[in-house]
């Protein structure tokens, strides 16, 4: 009800006899106060009829007055009536206020009504038949209030009832009610005075009641759209997102229909914000609301987070509205040549599924967009389906496949450059799954890393490479230094160091045999932490790990990493190794980086090797130890064993030179 209603005398009688339209949302809420009042009502009103029905049985069956079980009925008729109507609002109200009734809840209006005109029709007859006989027109009274109670509507419909019906009641009592010599009764001056001041104030107390609901209404009203809304850019939320496409899903389907979820990005937003600040952020993502809602009017679109925003669509032409969008905000912007929108889509086939899942799938879309420049639109398709299962299905198993062993480390050897013999080698992960079979690193790791679960992968590798570390010493076999990877997430997951040294201790294995490898590329964010994890490792009370750096030159930080962090070996990146063999660029590129890592006292590792040629190149240059194909693909260690045994690969008999640098 907004304040200008109120302010010329016009606008305050609309206000004051409810002349204006409400929101649904109000009107439904005052509707449910009508049903909860005509509930409790029927309720009281079940238990006084059966009373009146039982004091009858007391005062005339049983006395032997009543002769027949007609005549019983014949008496008792209107207290039956009476029970009866009540029993059905009652049992009506209950239902709708479980919210059980679905669409049989717009009846409430109707049936409140026929129970209303039965009460006063009641209400009349007793009250005119009580005063033919001389008695007080209580009854009447006692129904008008009752279900006047029970519909406590707008003031002026209040009014004009009350009035009526009051009016009608007298003018039937002056003119229709005979006394039992037939003479025409009226009601006194007196009593008639006292009679309009009952009504005054009936209609007074109903219209105060009505104001309260309707105050009480509206607050909850301003609640709720503040829940259902986003606080920026005034559009809905996801949760009023969530419960919209429902209803719409609900509708597209019985109209035969299959609805599409658009999920919208602005691409590069971080940039903006970096150039406009917040504030000049904050503007863009109300400027893209505005334009969403405009692009796809009536239907759900909400701002799902940051710059994120989805859109549920029945149109056809979906796609050059998305165009339409994204043009909108580029020619808004037209010095902002970064600014772009991408879009991921999602048709929805099955309309009992959840609106998330449908969102979700959007986003992945969206997600693959990230990898093409030149596209801005794509719509979830059956490769992507089975992309996304898989990696539903690693995200949501991998304590099982943990506990169930389907995670199993290979071994890749490590040659030593200089006579090929076995320096060691490096555990990597492999995932051998009951349901989708052998899985790669390529899928799992990135996965895990972005469900932040990778830990628990790692772990598991630690864990069995030391087990198997230790057998081999148990065994008295040839035991390798091993290199494990650690993701970035590991120390922010877990104490990656702390868990490493629990491991060491339960299996009581010399550091020496277990090297720690960091991705370049693992090196962004809190460079702190992970500095503070390094020297961890290099200064552990009873000797310390070597760590080495992995990638080398495949990110773009390499050389900040050097001069940050102490790594004792530097895996060049098997990039470098690619048309090594008509490349001279490349060959000078590895030259330089083993000098320097000799420089910076840091041992050298090229990975990639897959010639003869690549491993001549590299002993040449310099380079301290080799991986790559050529020596061997990852494999199980009683593989690498069995190529020890029959001399494939050859050991040292020397021992092992120190991995750190004194
Ligand atoms: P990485 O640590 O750089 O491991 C080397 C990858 O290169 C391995 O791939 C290996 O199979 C492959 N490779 C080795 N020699 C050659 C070669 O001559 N030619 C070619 N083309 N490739 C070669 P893989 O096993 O698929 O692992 C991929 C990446 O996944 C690893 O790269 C590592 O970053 C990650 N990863 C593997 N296992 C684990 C693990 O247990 N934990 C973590 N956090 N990451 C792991
Ligand atoms: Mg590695
Ligand atoms: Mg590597």
């Amino acid at each position: 009800m907004g304040d200008a209603r109120k302010k010329n005398l016009w606008g305050f009688l609309r206000y004051g006899l409810g002349f204006y339209r409400n929101p649904p949302y109000i009107e439904d809420q005052l509707r449910e106060a009508d049903v909860r009042s005509a509930t409790y009502l029927t309720a009281v009103v079940c238990l006084v009829e059966i009373a009146m029905i039982l004091r009858y049985v007391r005062n005339w069956v049983l006395p032997g007055k009543v002769a027949s079980v007609g005549e019983f009925f014949h008496y008792t008729s209107a207290y039956w009536w009476l029970l009866g109507s009540a029993v059905l609002i009652l049992v009506y109200g209950v239902l709708y206020l479980k919210g059980k009734l679905g669409r049989l809840r717009r009846l409430s209006s109707v049936l409140i009504f026929l129970y209303f005109a039965f009460g006063i029709y009641f209400g009349i007859t007793t009250g005119m038949h009580d005063f033919s006989r001389g008695r007080m027109i209580l009854c009447f009274l006692t129904m008008l209030m009752y279900v006047t109670v029970i519909c406590v509507w707008r003031p002026f419909s209040s009014v004009v009832l009350i009035g009526g019906i009051g009016w009608l009641f007298v003018w039937l009592l002056n003119n229709r009610t005979f006394d039992k010599a037939g003479n025409q009764l009226t009601l006194s001056e007196g009593d008639f005075i006292n009679y309009v001041t009952f009504l005054i104030i009936l209609c007074i107390l109903v219209i105060a009641v009505y104001f309260q609901r309707y105050s009480d209404a509206k607050k909850s009203w301003e609640l709720r759209k503040i829940a259902v809304t986003d606080d920026l850019t005034g559009i809905p939320n996801m949760r009023k997102f969530n419960e919209d496409a429902r209803a719409c899903m609900e509708k597209s389907r019985l109209d035969g229909k299959y609805p599409m979820f658009l999920v919208f990005d602005l691409a590069n937003f971080q940039t903006y914000n970096d150039r406009f600040d917040y504030a000049g952020g904050d503007k863009l993502l109300i400027e893209m609301g505005k334009i969403l809602v405009s692009a796809f009017p009536g239907e759900p679109a909400a701002r799902q987070f940051g710059d994120i925003f989805s859109v549920l669509t029945n149109a056809e032409d979906y796609l050059d509205r998305a165009a339409r969008v994204r043009g909108q905000v580029r020619a808004a912007h037209p010095t902002e040549t970064y600014l772009d929108v991408k879009v991921g889509a999602y048709r929805m086939k099955d309309s009992t599924r959840d609106a998330r899942h449908a969102v979700d799938r959007a986003r992945h879309a969206l997600k693959q967009l990230h990898d093409r420049e030149d596209e801005f639109f794509l719509e979830y398709d059956e490769q992507m389906s089975r992309d996304y299962s898989l990696k539903q299905h690693v995200l949501n198993n991998v304590d099982d496949a943990v506990r169930e062993g389907y995670i199993k480390v290979y071994y890749q050897p490590v040659m030593w450059a200089e006579d090929e013999t076995l320096a060691g080698c490096e555990a990597l992960a492999r995932w051998i799954d009951p349901k989708f079979g052998f899985l790669s690193p390529g899928v799992f790791i990135p996965t895990l890393e972005e469900g932040r679960q990778i830990h628990k992968l790692d772990l598991c590798i630690y864990d069995s490479v030391c087990r198997q570390i230790r057998e081999c010493l148990d065994q008295g076999l040839p035991v390798l230094p091993t290199s494990m990877n650690f993701s970035r997430l590991d120390f922010e997951l877990m104490d990656a160091v702390g868990e490493l040294e629990k491991l060491v201790a339960k299996y009581q294995i010399p550091k020496e045999y277990l090297h720690v490898e960091i991705t370049e590329s693992a090196i962004t964010n809190d460079v702190d932490g992970l500095k503070r994890a390094v020297s961890r490792l290099h200064d552990g009370r009873y000797g310390s790990y070597a760590v080495w750096l992995d990638d080398f030159g495949s990110g773009y930080s390499s050389m900040n990493v050097l001069k940050d962090f102490d790594f004792d070996l530097l895996k060049i990146d098997m990039e470098f190794l690619k048309n090594f063999h008509n490349n001279q660029s490349s060959r000078k590129i590895i030259s330089c980086i083993i000098n320097l890592a000799g420089d910076l006292h840091m041992r050298t590792l090229c990975e990639g090797v897959e010639t003869r040629e690549a491993v001549d190149f590299l002993r040449e240059a310099g380079c301290g130890r080799l991986q790559g194909y050529y020596y061997g693909k990852p494999m199980p260690y009683e593989e690498i064993l069995a190529r020890i045994q029959d001399g494939t690969y050859k050991l040292r008999s020397a021992p092992l030179p120190a991995e750190r640098e004194a």
